[in-house]
């Protein structure tokens, strides 16, 4: 999808930066360009792109450097913030207030995914533990009510509607009654087309009346560079507390729903990435330009390499990267992880490495840390440096020297080899975008 091919293409361009031998003006330059083309290739808004591409150009260059930040570290830093803050900064999920019914009144044009998204939020918060009740508001659209309740079957949450009744916000006001005490009501609205004046007063009577906790605008995020002028319109009408950009599974026109961002200053705070009410997730601004800059929470990767810089040793964390990785190192490793809490998480916020860090085997390592040393001690050098020569006799002689078991030093040449392999797994990702002092091919 779009968000990943901007991602790539950002991340393209930020490798440059990486590969420099110098940070100069004509490479921040440069730099500026190849964000300019990734945006506008996403169909970010024009104006903008060039206010980003020209604030950190004036950042990169400008900007006194902090100390002990190099020039490289700075440059991505500020890529990140710029990128952020057009998204919104903060870390913005829904603020629910316990012991209260919190209404949500969604909004959007007809066809965008209120109905989708209601269903999608009420399952999200009755996961929760949060009671959730839907209520249709929609009077226009025939098989609002009843599209609203099969959702809400799969939801596992009651909705309420009256076809019998043609107002709206009577509707809501009895669903609200109904579900007295409920934690959440979602409102399912109706919506036409965006010019309708109609359904713009509706909407703004509806707010006044039934004081919603939060009115979440709902984006179709396939319309490109249309979501700003829509987002305008509705947020002119009522505020909007927030964006919920749907359909951003198959989109090709992604970067439209950043400018709608930047437009009214509302933050996004969910994703809509598939047809069923499971598709999807809280958007978390800082996490998004991590990704699509091809890594995870970078934000906070750039503060652990920082810490980590401080406790481990450059030659270590060499060592770790390089190709070579005896026992010895394995031993180091482990040894430093153990007092390195942020070498390990920063080694989990790398995307794609994840799921495969395996915690229980850094654990056990940890846990056999004793033993392992007195084994290792009872090798010769080159066993250490090269573990393949292992046989059965040397098993035997290493176990009988070091008074442990055969079966014990086998346990440990075994959870080399994983990790040497897990090693492996770094050295092809990479760990990217660390810079130089992190070389990763
Ligand atoms: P409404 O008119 O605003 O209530 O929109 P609906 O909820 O009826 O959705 C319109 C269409 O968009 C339906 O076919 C939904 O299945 C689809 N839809 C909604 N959200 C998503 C999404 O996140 N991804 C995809 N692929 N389709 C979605
Ligand atoms: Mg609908």
């Amino acid at each position: 999808m779009v968000l990943e091919r901007l991602g790539s293409s950002l991340y393209e361009a930020l490798r440059k930066v990486f590969r420099a031998s110098v940070i100069d003006e004509a490479l921040v330059k440069e730099l500026g360009r190849d964000i300019q083309r990734s945006l506008l290739q996403s169909d970010v808004n024009v104006k903008l792109v060039l206010e980003i591409s020209k604030r950190i150009e004036d950042r990169a260059l400008n900007e006194k450097l902090p100390k002990g930040v190099s020039r490289r570290e700075h440059l991505v830093k500020v890529v990140y913030e710029e990128l952020t803050h057009i998204l919104g900064e903060k870390s913005a999920l829904l603020k629910i207030r316990t012991g209260k019914s919190n209404i949500l009144m969604l909004v959007g044009i007809q066809g965008s995914g209120k109905t989708t998204t209601s269903a999608k939020l009420a399952k999200y918060f009755q996961k929760r533990g949060l009671n959730t009740a839907l209520v249709c508001t929609d009077t226009y659209r025939p098989g609002a009510l009843a599209q609203l309740e099969q959702l809400g079957k799969l939801a596992n949450v009651p909705v309420y509607g009256n076809p019998k009744v043609k107002n709206s916000i009577q509707i809501a006001l009895d669903g609200l009654k109904k579900f007295d005490n409920y934690d959440i009501i979602i409102l399912d609205t109706a919506g036409r087309h965006k010019n309708e004046k109609s359904l713009i007063k509706e909407m703004r009577t509806m707010e006044k009346r039934v004081k919603p906790r939060e009115v979440i605008l709902v984006i179709d995020g396939t319309i490109g560079q249309q979501a700003a002028t829509q987002a305008k319109a509705f947020h002119e009408a009522t505020p909007i507390g927030s964006i919920f950009v749907a359909k951003l599974d198959g989109s090709a026109r992604g970067g439209g729903a950043l400018s709608a961002v930047a437009t009214i200053g509302a933050p996004i705070k969910f994703i809509g990435t598939g047809e069923k009410i499971g598709d999807m997730e809280a958007f978390v601004p800082s996490r998004f330009v991590g990704r699509l800059l091809g890594m995870g929470d970078l934000q906070s990767l750039i503060e652990k390499v920082r810490e980590a810089e401080v406790e481990v040793p450059e030659k270590k964390l060499q060592a770790f990267l390089s190709g070579r990785f005896t026992l010895t190192d394995m031993y180091e490793q482990v040894k430093s992880m153990r007092s390195l809490g942020p070498l390990r998480h920063l080694l989990k916020m790398v995307p794609g490495l994840t799921y495969k860090i395996p915690d229980d085997m850094m654990e056990m390592a940890e846990g056999h840390m004793e033993k392992w040393r007195i084994i290792i001690e009872s090798m010769t050098p080159e066993e250490r440096e090269n573990p393949k020569i292992f046989n059965s006799s040397r098993v035997r002689r290493v176990a009988r020297g070091s008074g442990t078991s055969e079966k014990e030093v086998k346990e440990l040449l075994k959870q080399y080899k994983t990790m040497k392999k897990m090693m492996k797994t770094f050295r092809r990702k990479g760990l990217p975008l660390l810079g130089k002092k992190f070389p990763t091919r």
